[in-house]
């Protein structure tokens, strides 16, 4: 049985004394959760600060991005130790806003999974296509790239975490009908069966872009869909802690 996920991506939001309001609010919401697992993804600078204020709790640490060398002149950059140093179990790797923003291609997110895995954090890599991909009827073509590249070299499958994230449906409220999902989410278990085996059955696959307390019930109903990657609707402990519940009662 695949554990259920639910991962906050705070993106570039929260000051640190905001950050730790809402970690321990998420921490309070769901100690008394039974399964599942819960992810807080705040940015670097509250890092530090929310892992203290979770600790002791189910609720673990994630960063959004990091960098793929252990150390050396990259002003600006984070290694992969230093989050492990800060506490992080978990790091965020591909979004579409790193690939669209800061022209991440396969490439970096493949030497960031590996480095990623080496120094024991759990990637959670993304994929999705764009509007224009879906209206030209090539997602499984992107997907299949991105899940494929992303992954070479990668033997060892059980630590990784993969968000299906549409980026036509990141932070634009349209989110992907549960049948959309469902497919690519099939579609991706698939591709990782034919690159690990059975070991494909367990590894959790997420949904992200504009989920809400409102329509995760039908999406996380899907059998192909383990959890959500969560953006705007992470920032207040209402949505999040509702996104939460609805899943606990489904899954
Ligand atoms: P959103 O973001 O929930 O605001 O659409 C999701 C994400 O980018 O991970």
């Amino acid at each position: 049985m695949r554990e259920w996920i639910v991962a906050g991506n705070w993106k570039m939001h929260n000051t640190i004394q905001e950050s730790v309001a809402l970690a321990r609010a998420i921490k309070e919401g769901t100690s008394s959760l039974k399964k599942g697992e819960i992810i807080l993804a705040p940015p670097f600078t509250s890092l530090s600060n929310v892992g203290e204020a979770i600790k002791g709790s189910k609720v673990s640490l994630a960063a959004q991005n990091m960098f793929y060398e252990d150390k050396g002149a990259f002003t600006g950059e984070i290694a992969p130790g230093m989050l492990k140093d800060i506490g992080c179990t978990y790091v965020i790797i591909g979004h579409s806003e790193r690939r669209k923003y800061f022209h991440e291609q396969d490439k970096d997110v493949n030497l960031k999974v590996k480095k990623a895995l080496s120094v024991g954090l759990k990637p959670i890599m993304c994929v999705g296509e764009t509007d224009e991909e879906r209206e030209k009827g090539i997602t499984r073509s992107i997907v299949d790239r991105q899940i494929n590249l992303g992954l070479s070299g990668v033997d060892k499958i059980d630590n990784v975490v993969i968000a299906y994230e549409p980026v036509w449906a990141i932070g634009t409220g349209k989110v992907a009908t549960s049948a959309q999902a469902q497919e690519v989410h099939k579609f991706i278990r698939g591709i990782l069966k034919d690159l690990y085996g059975s070991a494909a059955n367990d590894i959790r696959i997420l949904y992200g872009g504009s989920v809400t307390k409102d329509n995760i019930g039908e999406l996380i109903a899907m059998e192909d869909i383990d959890g959500a990657l969560v953006g705007g609707a992470s920032l207040k402990p209402d949505g999040f802690l509702g996104i939460i519940q609805n899943i606990a009662e489904k899954k």
